[in-house]
């Protein structure tokens, strides 16, 4: 029975999988534990696939997925948790930016009762401004939004047991919320911080627009979180709450213009009015419609929810 799984996403690191095979290699034998490492290929364009089909052929544990071409790191470790038989699941960078030697603290976190360990890279070696400020940035509003309080949902170090991975439908550049969506389901989450090192070899592969697709990644987790079962309450609310405004203003507005015949021609807040009329319609019939593909959805595969134990013999 194999009790660790490693996943890890690999993209351009020709000069990092040697080095790091061999540090997880020695730490994992001295875990005396049934173990294989997952390595995914995710459309390499250098010498990673040839290095990993060398150590694939010299050590059964290590196994690889390669993707026809880059489908982003999300895909990758979802691959990964996919083909992973242990039972807990060890995701981390291939770009020695993680450090193995976290891996026996992490597996002891989870062994006191945790289904989520999370790394937090509290000492983080990347560049301020490109890395560090908009980390910071993100993790507050990520905080804020899901209610979850880890202090770095980036970092890709982090222990899964076997269960949490079941039903967890990645997609866009999805990984980074796990923590989040899996605090929801109910399971219990704790963080530990971890050794962050400067990239040596290779260059990151992410640029400023991550920030903005990270952003509006959060949003959709958020906003399916709170409303994907009633999408109604939130367009609906906001409809009415537009349009009333809308139909207060423009009522004033008439009762200036019937009363006092003030004349209704060069007023900007007539247009206001219409417009909030308007727009308030047009978000209750995006909810309405909203709700009806809800209804599709769900009526298809089952509510959403996470069974821990079931007594039924
Ligand atoms: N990665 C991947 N596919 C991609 C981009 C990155 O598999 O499209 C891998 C990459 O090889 C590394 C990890 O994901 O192992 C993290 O990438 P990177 O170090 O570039 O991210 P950063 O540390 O700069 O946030
Ligand atoms: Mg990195």
């Amino acid at each position: 029975m194999t009790e660790i799984s490693i996943v890890i996403p690999i993209f351009n690191e020709e000069e990092n999988i040697q080095i790091l095979y061999s540090e997880l290699n020695k730490i994992l034998e001295e875990l005396k534990k049934d173990y294989e490492i997952i390595f995914v290929d995710d459309g390499s364009n250098d010498r990673s696939f040839e290095i990993l089909e060398k150590i694939h052929n010299e050590d059964k544990n290590v196994k690889i997925i390669k993707f026809r071409k880059n489908f982003g790191q999300t895909a990758a470790i979802s691959a990964g948790f996919e083909k992973a038989k242990g039972e807990v699941v060890i995701t981390m960078d291939a770009d020695l930016q993680n450090d193995p030697n976290d891996i026996p603290c992490l597996l002891e976190k989870i062994s006191e009762g945790y289904d989520v360990v999370s790394g937090w890279r509290k000492g983080r070696k990347d560049p301020f401004l490109g890395k560090k400020i908009p980390s910071k940035i993100s993790n507050f509003l990520t905080r804020k939004l899901t209610g979850v309080n880890i202090h770095d949902f980036g970092c890709t170090l982090k222990a899964y047991k076997k269960e949490v991975l079941t039903d967890l439908e990645l997609y866009g550049e999805m990984h980074r919320y796990i923590p989040a969506i899996v605090a929801w389901k109910g399971f219990r989450l704790s963080e530990i911080e971890v050794k962050h090192l400067p990239r040596k070899f290779g260059k990151s592969k992410y640029g400023i627009w991550r920030i903005m697709k990270g952003f509006l990644d959060l949003l959709v987790v958020v906003f399916w979180q709170k409303y994907s079962t009633r999408p109604i309450h939130l367009f609906g609310g906001l409809g009415i709450l537009l349009s009333a405004i809308g139909a207060l203003l423009g009522f004033y507005l008439a009762l200036q213009k019937i009363f006092f015949n003030v004349s209704l021609a060069n007023k900007p807040a007539l247009l206001l009015a219409m417009v909030l009329v308007l727009v308030g319609i047009q978000f209750i019939s995006t909810g309405l419609i909203a709700d009806i593909l809800i209804k599709l959805y769900y009526s298809k595969r089952g509510m959403d929810y996470s069974i821990e134990k079931l007594n039924n013999d």
